[in-house]
This record gives structure tokens, sequence and C-alpha cells, in this order.
């Protein structure tokens, strides 16, 4: 059975947050069971984009400090890494209030920004994670719970796809993105090579509806924990009401045998306290994609009819142009009138809703998905 921790945690005041990772940690053995005196310990928070901790976007700067805290004690050298996808890091780490715990707490900041490539022992050969990642001697993931347009949710899987340096995050999503159960396969293979020790989840205050950049604060009030990341996100998707084999990442994980569809999970801690009977109403990001296996006039008709797509928000768009940059398949055009989407070319890779700063791209509904909705 592998377990899972779950401790209360209704306030990001440091010294509660602190109790909570301590305790979840604890339940599973300590931070000494996961960190050997010496070694070099990379955490891995969510740091997307420069937006203030309160906006839910990133992984709270309190629950990186508590972890900090606990690889230092347990004689680990830490240091905190994450490729944004938007923006300089420096921004970013400051911004989410990430560069004031690594100073404070004397940890290395490092911008996951060189690749080094790893040959896949799955159906995904080709890989180019951080070199940093891949020369830590162990790295802890810290995920920010929330929704996520693309893959339903992002959890602690998920987060892992932080470890690819930028610019390659976008072409992953130019080979997998318009396929979301190929993204998910590369997604649990990466985790294969990743390997993370543990996986702390920040659900104090998690994200739901328009997630991952431009969601909704929702208070859930947990830290939980694990050193298998299927099995966090299997209890967390529980614990948010959605099915867990809904996850993309969870149905490729049982698909490649790597995790059950009755896993034996060992909860611990305070999975009877009432608050964990569940998060009512968690709101998920409208519609999923189809995969393709009709002929190509069909295809596109319904494409056009039934898949989500991006769009965006005139008023709130500043016409920065960073989602046409960005756009892998080059579906993006910057018109005076503003911009564009060619949504042939589109492969709904939902990049461009990732990255816009000010929120102004949100997920629609093909008009027959939303006839028959
Ligand atoms: S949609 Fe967002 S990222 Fe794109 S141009 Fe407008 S403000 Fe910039
Ligand atoms: S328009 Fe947006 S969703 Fe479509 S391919 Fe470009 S970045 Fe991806």
């Amino acid at each position: 059975m592998t377990p899972v921790s779950a401790i209360k945690c209704r306030s990001y005041e440091r010294d509660i947050v602190e109790s909570a990772v301590r305790k979840a940690v604890g339940l599973l053995g300590g931070m000494e069971r996961f960190v050997r005196p010496g070694e070099r310990v990379l955490i891995k928070p969510n740091m997307l984009a420069a937006k203030a901790p309160e906006k839910a976007v990133t992984t709270h700067p309190e629950v990186v400090r508590a972890v900090v805290r606990l690889v230092s004690e347990s004689g680990g050298i830490p240091s905190i890494g994450d490729s944004g996808a938007i923006g300089s890091f420096k921004k970013i780490a400051e911004v989410t209030g990430i560069a004031a715990v690594a100073q404070a707490e004397g940890a290395a900041l490092i911008e996951l920004s060189e690749p080094e490539e790893v040959t896949g022992a799955g159906t995904f050969r080709h890989f180019e994670i951080s070199r940093e990642v891949l020369h830590a001697d162990a790295v802890i993931n810290l995920p920010k719970v929330k929704t996520h347009g693309q893959m339903l949710l992002t959890l602690a899987v998920k987060n892992l796809f932080g470890c690819i340096p930028g610019r390659r995050k976008v072409q992953w999503h130019l080979n997998a993105g318009v396929d979301k159960s190929a993204f998910a396969a590369m997604l649990v293979e990466l985790h294969g090579l990743i390997k993370p020790r543990l996986s702390i989840a920040d659900a104090v205050v998690s994200m739901d509806g328009n997630g991952p950049g431009s969601g909704r604060p929702r208070e859930t009030g947990f830290i939980m924990a694990g050193e298998y990341a299927f099995a966090v996100d299997y209890v967390l998707c529980r614990f948010l009401g959605v099915e867990p084999f809904k996850l993309p990442t969870l149905k490729a994980a049982c698909d490649k045998g790597l995790f059950p569809e009755n896993p034996a999970i060992n909860l611990l801690g305070d999975f009877s306290a009432p608050e964990f009977a569940g998060v009512r109403d968690f709101s998920l990001p409208p519609g999923t994609h189809l995969e393709w296996t009709i002929p190509e006039t069909a295809r596109r008709f319904l494409k056009d009819a039934l898949t989500t797509r991006p769009r965006v928000d005139k008023g709130k768009c500043k016409l920065c142009l960073l989602c046409a940059q960005m756009c892998p398949a080059k579906a993006m055009d910057g018109l005076d009138t503003g911009i564009k989407i060619n949504y042939r070319q589109c492969i709904r890779c939902f990049c461009c809703q990732e990255i816009c700063p000010y929120g102004a791209i949100d997920i629609a509904d093909g008009w027959l998905l939303k006839y028959l909705s």
C-alpha cells in the first residue's frame, strides 16, 4: 500500500504551513526518509508566471520555505528551480515571493534552462530535460492544485512538465498537444525519468475554473504528500470530486500498467476530518478535445464543431503579442484590430491561454458542443 498524507491547513501563515508540511511529511516517515545528508535536492514548485501568491497560480512561497527547511534539517542541500512559461524567471521568482524565500533560507534559485538529451524507454524516445534536474541527487515536487484547459487538472505528475526547459515545452505541445492521450503518455514517461522522491501538493488555496493561469482561487485547506505522484493525484482527484481516471495522466499510467484501477492507498492524517469530505462545486474547464481516427473532411468539421478552442477577450487583450510569438502552430496573428486565430491551424495546445499575462484568453466550446450541452 502506498501512503498519502493529508493535513488540514487553513491559512498561509508561516507557522501554520510549516506545521502542516512537517506533519504531512512526518506521517510518511519524515524528510530523513527521502533525503540523505549531503545530497543536492532540487525543489520543484509551480512557477508558471509572475503572479502574486494570492492569485493561486503558483506554489505558495510558505510551502516552498517549509520544504527548504525540512531538507536542510535532514542534511540535504536545497535548491529551488523551475522554468516558467512566460517572462523572465527572475521576475517570476520575485513576484511569486519565491526569490525572497530562497534568499532568506539560503537556497539557490535555479532557472531550469539548460536541456540535456535523455533517451526514454517507452513510447517517447527523445527527451530534453533540464540538466539541473538530471544532476540533482533528488527532486522534491511541489505542485499547485489547479484546473488545466488541456489536461483537466495540473497536479503532481503534470507539475514535472516544468523540468523541460522553456522552449522545449512548446515543441512538446506541438508534437503531442493535439492528442491529449499522447501528451499524457509523454508526461507519464517524463515522470519515470525524473522519479521525484516526494510530492507535496499545495492545496491550501487551489484554482478552479479557467486554469491554469486565469482561474478562481478556491480555499481547499489541505497539504497533501506522498512518495508516489500518481497516488497523490488519485487522492487529489477524489478530494476535488473528479473521477480519477478522467485525469489523462492517471488514465495513461493505468494503460501502461504503472497504476492500478483500484489502487491500495494508505490514507494518513486528516482524511477523516469533515473538511476532507470533498470540495463542493469545484468548477472544471469547459469541454475537452477529440482524438482523431476519421477522414480529414469530417475531422475538420468536427474539430470546428465539437472541440474547445482558445478565444481572445478583446476587452482584456493588450496586444502584447506574446501569445502569437509562442504559438507553436503559428496560428495567431496580431492585427490592429486584435489577435486573429486560425482555428484550422490551431492544435488546441492552449499554450496561449497559459502564457497570456492578462488573462485575456479563455476556452470556448465548439458550436455543436455548446448546442448539445
Ligand atoms: S491575448 Fe494576451 S498574450 Fe495575446 S496579445 Fe492579447 S494580451 Fe498579449
Ligand atoms: S492558438 Fe493557442 S491553442 Fe491554438 S495552437 Fe496557438 S497557442 Fe495553441
